[in-house]
């Protein structure tokens, strides 16, 4: 899955997580009022919710602009999900992973939302 974002991975580490396909989304998915990851259709709340910001996605022809939420342990799931696919790919994480912006933050995703 390569990535040509060019979001810089320090300013949003959110940036670097992959969103599903608005598609295959419900409604209140798409909406921000639930889990963009996971099925439970528990309305979020301020307390439980990682606002994702703003992301602009293919939907129906043209580009939609929405604002997905989601879970703190869903976000650290996606955050594992992107570190296990970026990091076999990448020469530095192969090597010395301490040196990759991404594999960091992807890690430092994981530490902070548990
Ligand atoms: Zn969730
Ligand atoms: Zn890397």
């Amino acid at each position: 899955m390569a990535s040509d974002s060019t979001t810089s991975t320090v300013d949003n580490p959110l940036a670097l997580l992959t969103l599903p396909d608005l598609d295959g989304l419900a409604d209140a998915q798409t909406r921000g009022a639930t889990c963009v990851w996971c099925p439970d259709e528990t309305p979020l709340t301020p307390v439980t919710a990682v606002d994702l910001g703003e992301h602009l996605s293919p939907f129906d022809g043209r580009e939609m602009r929405w604002f997905p939420r989601a879970h703190r342990r869903c976000v650290q799931a996606a955050a594992l999900a992107a570190l296990h696919d970026h990091a076999p790919l990448c020469e530095q994480c192969v090597d010395d992973a301490s040196n990759c912006d991404t594999g960091m933050t992807l890690r430092r995703l994981m530490r902070e939302y548990r």
